[in-house]
């Protein structure tokens, strides 16, 4: 589409325009390669002279389109797809760090990314300082080092929600000389463009709003292709000299603006194989299509069933930034004015058993690992997703033992309601 049309409209028809006699419907094309003519046509597929599909590690017709759709829905220039949202943020930083290179990341991300931070990607010599993302500048600025490659933060945080100052850690990055990377997961471009706000690079894991029912695990790099490499040419040499592997090219003098997700397809993609399957991708295309209708009765829900829970006295405290005393209510108020998304986090008084025999009683919301898709579900992070992590790890994480994540899905919110009210004459 070369019209610039509404996010909606994008969510319906971004990324595939079907020509005369082909499928209206985005097809799975079930294929691990591509057929040519003759030897000259594949070895520029090879050489990377030439644009064209030949194995779907590398692309595949489908898996394209969808990444197309996504690009376009957070205003970047090139997307890339990836088989989760673990795959996406590792290759969003690994394809421009190496050993002896350093990062910064809010202490509030997805306790998934924090492992990967904190402990998988310091064996691979990557090292990682994490800060409060609500400190001052000055204070964040205090953790770059003369080899940090990269800031990185959630819009809006798994499982804290807490609100990323987007252009706040724009300038902190831009200052560095580094790019921001944002991982839009929760948001969803439909309620937050981090690139609108001064973000460089957005992640997705694909498996939560985008895909949105549950059913496929995936994840998206996005480039705005906005950074200037060449600036700071010396930082970034797998960028800026020239790659081996490609006869010498240099991505930023050969591919310009979609040097990043190039070098990512073609160097992380070839080499790692961390790839979205297309029967996957056409999941992921389905649930896009309705993102934008979604997005807005996950929000609604989310507001009600927060204020609900704000006005229940056996509740010790609730997290949503929608709710004007929420602390990031101001900041929700700025980066996302027409709702923000379904999650929310609350906790109980009297604890960690009550939250438990709280959480067994329900009915409706199931206990599920999952969030963000149309089914209620709700988990206790201290028991499940972060139980991995040391006590005070997770107070420096800002998940509490007593926070329960409280996915609200697209049900009725009465029903929802109910069945909360159900659970509390249970403790
Ligand atoms: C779930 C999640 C991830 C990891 O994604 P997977 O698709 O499960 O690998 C990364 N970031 C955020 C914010 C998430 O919620």
């Amino acid at each position: 589409m070369t019209k610039k049309y509404g996010k909606g409209t994008e969510c319906i028809h971004g990324g595939y325009e079907a020509k005369k006699g082909e499928p209206r419907v985005l097809p799975i094309i079930q294929s691990t390669t591509f057929l040519y003519e003759n030897s000259d046509q594949m070895a520029k597929l090879f050489d990377l002279e030439e644009e064209g599909y030949f194995y779907s590690r590398l692309a595949n017709p489908t898996v394209d389109a969808v990444a197309k759709k996504i690009a376009t829905l957070e205003g970047g220039v090139a997307a890339l797809m990836t088989s989760s949202g673990q795959a996406a943020n590792l290759f969003a930083v690994l394809n421009i760090c190496e050993a002896g290179d350093h990062i910064v990341a809010s202490t509030s991300i997805y306790g998934g990314t924090f492992n990967l931070f904190s402990v998988t990607m310091k064996k691979f010599g990557i090292s990682c300082t994490f800060v409060d993302q609500d400190a001052s500048e000055e204070e964040i600025g205090k953790a770059f080092l003369p080899n940090t490659k990269v800031l990185f933060a959630e819009t809006i945080s798994n499982p804290t929600v807490n609100v990323l100052d987007i252009e706040k850690f724009a300038r902190i990055a831009h200052s560095h000389q580094v790019p921001l990377i944002v991982d839009n997961t929760f948001a969803t471009p439909i309620h937050c463009r981090p690139i609108e706000w001064g973000a460089d690079i957005v992640t997705h894991s694909t498996s939560k709003y985008m895909d949105g029912h549950g059913v496929s695990v995936g994840g998206c790099v996005v480039d705005s292709g906005n950074f200037d490499w060449k600036a700071v040419a010396e930082k970034y040499p797998g960028l800026t000299q020239p790659d081996d592997s490609y006869h010498g090219i240099t991505y930023v003098e050969k591919f310009g603006k979609m040097a990043y997700i190039t070098k990512a397809t073609a160097q992380l993609m070839r080499d790692l194989g961390s790839t979205m399957s297309p029967q996957n991708a056409f999941y992921v295309n389905f649930g896009l299509e309705t993102l934008h209708l979604r997005m807005k009765r996950h929000s609604e829900n989310a507001q009600k069933v927060a204020e609900y829970l704000n006005s229940n006295e056996k509740v010790a405290w609730v997290r949503y930034s929608g709710l004007k005393t929420d602390a990031a209510y101001e900041l929700g108020q700025k980066y996302f004015p027409n709702g923000s998304c379904g999650v929310l986090a609350f906790g109980l008084k009297g604890g960690r058993d009550v939250s438990i025999q709280f959480m067994d009683s329900l009915k409706l919301a199931s206990i599920a690992t999952h969030v963000a898709d149309s089914q209620t579900c709700l988990l206790h992070p201290a028991s499940h997703t972060h139980r991995q992590m040391s006590e005070e790890q997770l107070l420096e994480a800002g998940v509490s033992p007593d926070l329960i994540r409280l996915s609200v899905g697209i049900e009725d919110a009465e029903d929802l309601i109910a069945d909360l009210e159900e659970a509390f004459k249970k403790i």
